[in-house]
């Protein structure tokens, strides 16, 4: 008989940051770690609001092999018109490390019938993004929740979740134990960030592990890093010094779903005797976020220090009925622009880049501040970059770019790889696997679709 043999396949993630799908098999087990959207796969084919066509199902991604043409995984009714025949699922589990869209986005597409993995956090996330989003619906699923330390059970597989710092809560890597030893999936991570000693615990259990082989990220593998990063406490305090020299109103810009972020810009605010003023959308994902206690972020509803901005939506006089049923929650704690001229020196702002409009009506005085507080961007003909800078001009808003990253720099990464020690090596998640060869000989340069034996 073939002894059936352990291996990984990865279907994303390969020469890219971003769109992890990894396929593990072990004996008879089947499981995906991450089933992520890729961000540049496609790109050549649609743009703005050129899309794939939802009611063709997986017609249009097939067409393009943005999604692996593979039995067993997804869902019957999405592969109507497609020659993909449907079958029973052919996969036992799909486990997923964080929810940034990279990592979860076409779970959308599973067969409803394969169990889904996930933190408890991401849970609360994912569920915020399907509610407060026309973008976001990730279908039926059986999910089912973990926490750091867990072992789940997968027909003779053992998979451990272990907590890591990244830029979202409730990420996790993952140690698999198969019957050819540890397999160690960082997920995405980081070493600089408040909780680095998750990240730490991390790497002291895949040690412990003695792993076959590890599945690493490597986002920040670069020759030499041009942008500029700080630490999250570097942030908090760069943007203490902005907030505490100035009386006029801060704006800041942030990713939607970086609760650590919210977390230091919150600080901020309150240190100085100021409010923050949110969005609805995240005061929506803040009162899940508050159930979990670790998580130690405000309540939105009873906090003094937050304010929720509403804009003017259909019969512009701001009525209960104007706005979603989710969003009328946090209608106790409601500002207009009117609120937030005339309080200008007492504010600071979560603006979100596409709210921008807001400007007009909320008319800031000149020499208020931004802080665009996300990566900086990829090249110099970013055309929303320019967009943003001429509305800042226009409103003699003054710029300030400061930033964590999620992710860990070449240096952390090598000393991770080291500390770890696995025989192997399989870089994903990076746009330079080929730099992983300097840390370690077995180092394998990933093809899509390949099947590597373990
Ligand atoms: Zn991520």
């Amino acid at each position: 008989m073939v002894k059936q043999k352990t291996s990984l396949t990865f279907y994303g993630g390969v020469n890219e940051i971003g769109g992890n799908k990894i396929l593990l098999e072990d004996k008879k087990v089947r499981i995906f770690l991450d089933f992520g959207q890729s961000f540049t796969m496609g790109a050549e084919y649609f743009t703005g609001w050129l899309r794939p066509r939802a009611v063709n199902g997986l017609r249009d991604y097939f067409e393009f092999n943005l999604l692996p043409k593979i039995r067993g995984v997804y869902a019957k009714e999405l592969l109507a018109f497609t020659d993909l025949p449907y079958v029973k699922p052919k996969i036992d589990a799909v486990f997923l490390s964080h929810a940034h869209v990279d990592h979860v986005n076409y779970i959308q597409f599973l067969d409803p019938r394969i169990p889904v993995y996930l933190g408890v956090g991401t849970k609360f996330f994912l569920e915020a993004m399907e509610k407060t989003s026309s973008f976001y619906s990730y279908g039926e699923h059986q999910y089912r929740t973990f926490r750091t330390g867990d072992k789940i059970e997968v027909g003779g597989l053992v998979v451990e979740p272990v907590h890591v710092d990244h830029s979202i809560p409730a990420a996790y890597g993952f140690l698999i134990h198969t019957s050819e030893g540890a397999i160690v999936y960082t997920g995405d991570l980081r070493a600089h960030g408040p909780r680095k000693d998750m990240t730490e615990e991390f790497a002291d259990k895949a040690r412990e592990s003695e792993p076959v082989a590890t599945i690493c990220e490597g986002t920040r593998m670069v020759e030499k890093e041009k942008r500029k990063n700080y630490s999250e406490h570097e942030v908090e305090k760069l943007s203490d010094k902005v907030v505490s020299s100035t009386d006029k109103i801060v704006f800041v810009t942030r990713y939607s779903r970086d609760m650590d972020r919210f977390r230091s810009f919150y600080n901020v605010a309150k240190n100085n005797g100021k409010k923050i003023v949110i969005s609805p959308k995240t005061a929506h994902l803040l009162s899940k976020l508050v159930h979990d206690k670790h998580l130690r972020l405000p309540n939105p509803m009873k906090d003094k220090s937050i304010l929720v901005y509403y804009k003017r939506k259909k019969t512009g006089s701001f009525q209960e009925k104007d706005y979603y049923i989710w969003e009328r929650e946090f209608m106790d704690k409601m500002v207009n622009h009117k609120f937030v001229h005339k309080h200008q020196s007492e504010i600071v702002m979560d603006l979100d880049f596409y709210q921008f409009a807001e400007l007009i009506d909320i008319r800031p005085g000149p020499d208020s501040h931004f802080i665009h507080s996300m990566s900086e961007p990829y090249s110099e003909e970013d055309i929303e970059d320019e967009v943003m800078h001429n509305w800042l001009r226009h409103f003699k808003i003054k710029f300030h770019q400061l930033h964590a990253s999620g992710h860990m720099n070449r240096s952390q990464l090598t000393n991770l790889i080291n500390y770890i020690k696995p025989k192997q090596i399989f870089p994903i998640h990076t746009e330079n696997p080929k730099l992983f060869k300097a840390i370690n000989k077995n180092v394998h340069l990933v093809r899509y679709g390949k099947r590597y034996t373990i």
